[in-house]
């Protein structure tokens, strides 16, 4: 069945494709959305936080009343070995400020309010909607395909699809992909009282903590842990390369991963009393700007994750920031291509030119050597057990006499970390 054309549509009701669609309605822009879950949030995952600062300056209005979780006051770093952990926190009364710096999220909650608003500016959001193909006319995209019947034609399609992005594929805009661009999460929220969440973590009412932990809980794969504690429940996941786990041997599971991180005397007394109200795996993209997909073609954007717009920072993941902002400059290209209704792929690279100018491109860009990085194994193994060994030498106290705080850590220092592997990893590091 063929529908009306409409002026835009998007696949996708992830941050990406809700932010384009507000700002598309709000600008009276005829816009359809079409998302795949039984509603916008029920296919999303995230870890997750959104730093404010990047987000703010779009749709302040919506920021305001926004359903997001508790604003993150304390930063944990922790580097897991075998049997022991070293942690690094910052608790600031910066992060106590507001306009407050980061908030954790639950995305099935807040992009289904999203969805709502996005109605409420006048588009339509169709949920239980997959796209499976893009209409192709004389060359250009000309709307989507969903089914053997169904079909939306429309004067340019923006490919909101996330990660492993279907319509940038149909339409031609991304190559053949590699494991190594791409890791695999899985994450599990675990309900706790309010209550129980701000006594355990020594937390005030609607403060929260985020923590990454890196090390042994991936079992000398590149990946990493994540823990963000939401109002009452508690986000704890990990996440692993595809490429490190598929050379894995023996091979292990993911499932058992995250079974042993959540047995580990640093988590379980966390989570304990926990019920797991949900559990959800996903790809991740890790590639950067080095597997980034053409932006636009002619009638077609590419927003969010299906354009790769994710960067694993080590200390921070973000990928929220970039789809909303994506999003917007998306939507804002449409506006000025409307003005003259050429929708062709030289009147949309506008989108590239603002991609290029703006955060998202600059900070991936400047972190575009992260993943060489990540890919050390000595950064999951040798590097959390040597410094707990040093710490662990440093605090143990036994009937012998105690060497001095000075002559262990240049010992340790020295017999651990003065050799050619670390200057080459050291070095590695002053890339990023
Ligand atoms: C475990 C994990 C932890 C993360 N942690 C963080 C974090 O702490 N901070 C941060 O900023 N980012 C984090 N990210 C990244 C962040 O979640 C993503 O960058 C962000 O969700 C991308 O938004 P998006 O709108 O581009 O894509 P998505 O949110 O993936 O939305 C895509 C939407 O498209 C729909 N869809 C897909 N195919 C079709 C189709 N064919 N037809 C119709 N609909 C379709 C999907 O159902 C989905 O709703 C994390 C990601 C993961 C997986």
């Amino acid at each position: 069945m063929e529908e009306e054309k409409v002026e835009v549509v998007i696949v996708g009701a992830g941050l990406a494709g809700l932010s384009a669609a507000y700002v598309l309605a709000q600008e009276g822009v005829d816009t359809v959305v079409v998302e795949r879950g039984d509603y916008p949030g029920a296919k999303n995952v995230t870890g997750g936080r959104i730093y404010m600062y990047p987000v703010a300056r779009y749709f302040p209005e919506l920021w305001e009343d926004a359903p997001l979780e508790r604003h993150v006051t304390r930063e944990t770093l922790t580097m897991m070995a075998e049997n022991c952990s070293t942690s690094i926190t910052l608790d600031s009364d910066r992060f106590r400020e507001e306009p407050y710096h980061s908030y954790t999220i639950l995305r099935s909650k807040f992009d289904r309010w999203f969805g709502d608003k996005v109605m409420e500016a006048g588009a339509f959001v169709l949920p239980k909607s997959r796209a499976d193909d893009v209409i192709m006319e004389d060359g250009r995209v000309a709307g989507i395909r969903m089914g053997d019947e169904d079909e939306i034609p429309a004067d340019v399609v923006i490919a909101a699809d996330g990660v492993l992005s279907l319509m940038a594929e149909k339409a031609g805009l991304r190559q053949a992909q590699q494991p190594k661009h791409f890791a695999v999460s899985v994450k599990e929220v675990i309900e706790l009282p309010s209550k129980t969440i701000e006594d355990r973590f020594s937390l005030g009412p609607n403060e929260g903590t985020a923590q990454l932990f890196f090390g042994d809980l991936t079992k000398g794969m590149m990946g990493g842990g994540f823990l963000y504690t939401n109002i009452n429940s508690i986000s704890l996941g990990l996440v692993v390369g595809i490429e490190s786990l598929m050379e894995r041997d023996p091979k292990i599971e993911v499932h058992e991963l995250i079974e042993d991180f959540k047995a580990r005397p640093e988590i379980r007394n966390l989570i304990a009393g926990g019920e797991i109200v949900e559990y959800s795996a996903h790809v991740i993209p890790e590639g950067g700007v080095n597997a980034m997909p053409r932006l636009y073609s002619d009638g077609i954007l590419v927003v969010g994750e299906a354009a790769g717009f994710g960067l694993n920072m080590l200390l921070t993941v973000r990928g929220m920031e970039f789809a909303v902002g994506s999003g917007v400059m998306a939507a804002e290209t449409i506006m000025k291509a409307r003005e003259s209704k050429d929708y062709s792929a030289a009147s949309l690279s506008y989108y590239e030119e603002l991609v290029k100018e703006s955060f998202i491109f600059k900070d991936l860009h400047s972190f575009r050597n992260v993943l060489s990085m990540l890919e050390n194994p000595r950064l999951f193994n040798f590097y959390p057990q040597a410094v707990c060994d040093i710490f662990e030498k440093l605090m143990w106290i036994d009937e012998n006499p105690k060497a001095k705080i000075s002559s262990t850590v240049i010992r340790e220092g020295i017999s651990k970390f003065l050799n050619w592997s670390t200057i080459r990893d050291v070095a590695g590091m002053l890339r990023i």
